[in-house]
């Protein structure tokens, strides 16, 4: 047997039109090499343009489906997208606080890119009290960053997520109104680095699990940050560039446009 393949958790939700959620964990986690451990925290009823609905899974199966993939093989690190209910993050909270060597890379879902709200004002809490201090890295886009916080300036954003909690922040610059994109890593209280690269045409479906899953990849092979950042974000860009529009809605990033078809 051979554990040359590191394991990740994730927790996340699941997204039938296959563009977001944990179908974008695994295709990315594919794409480093690692192993993809999946636990659902939600069902959701979606299409390319938009959430309907969010479908929150049973308390007990979330806690007994991670606890029995940890006791069988070592993870190293864990990946959390879509909570969908305050409850749920407690749960949550409460398998990490008892693997507290495992890094946590924590995507604060809040909002759909077609509006729909993602997180009552509960949850919101919930990830600030209960999940914030268990963090590695949390990786919320401006807007999220700034409904975390409450700080408009995302300096100040992060510097008030760190005392929340977590130990690094990334904030994606995508919604900002600027020609290019520019994404900043604090890290300790500190601001580390931006990384920029050249803003893409449409609107995409899961870029954001794509970037935080591709990170708790690299994280998990070893990488430190912000190494770590700064391949995951190549990555997703790739995975951009490369996107396809199945519905009429966003585009699905090809988060597997390394494959061949010469099988
Ligand atoms: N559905 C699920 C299950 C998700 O995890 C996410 C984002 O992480 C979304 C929908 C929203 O994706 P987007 O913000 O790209 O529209």
């Amino acid at each position: 047997m051979t554990r040359d393949r590191p394991s990740v958790l994730c927790f996340s939700g699941h997204d039938p039109s296959g563009g977001a959620g944990i179908q974008a964990d695994i295709e990315t986690l594919i794409s480093f090499s690692c192993h993809a451990a999946s636990v659902i925290t939600a069902l959701t009823e979606q299409d390319s343009l938009n959430v309907k609905k969010i479908i929150p899974q049973r308390l007990e199966d979330i806690i007994s489906q991670a606890r029995t993939v940890l006791a069988d093989f070592p993870v190293q690190a864990f990946k959390i997208g879509l909570i969908g209910h305050p409850e749920t993050a407690k749960a949550i909270a409460g398998i990490l606080q008892d693997h507290p060597h495992i890094p946590v890379v924590l995507d604060p879902v809040l909002a759909a890119g077609g509006g729909t709200e993602l997180a009552t004002e509960q949850l919101l809490d919930t990830i600030k009290t209960r999940l914030l201090p268990l963090t590695h890295i949390l990786t919320p886009n401006s807007i999220e960053a700034r409904r975390l916080s409450g700080a408009e300036d995302l300096t100040d954003a992060a510097m008030k997520l760190m005392k929340m909690g977590c130990k690094a922040v990334l904030i994606t610059g995508t919604h900002e109104n600027t020609d290019a994109v520019s994404n900043q890593l604090y890290q300790d209280g500190e601001m580390i680095k931006s990384f920029n690269c050249t803003r893409l045409p449409y609107s995409y479906h899961g870029s954001g699990c794509t970037l935080a899953a591709a990170l708790a990849g690299l994280i998990a092979q070893g990488l430190k940050l912000p190494d770590a950042v700064s391949r995951a974000q190549d990555y997703t860009w790739n995975a951009l560039h490369n996107a396809y529009r199945p519905g009429q809605g966003q585009h699905n990033p090809a988060r597997l446009f390394w494959t061949t078809t010469s099988l």
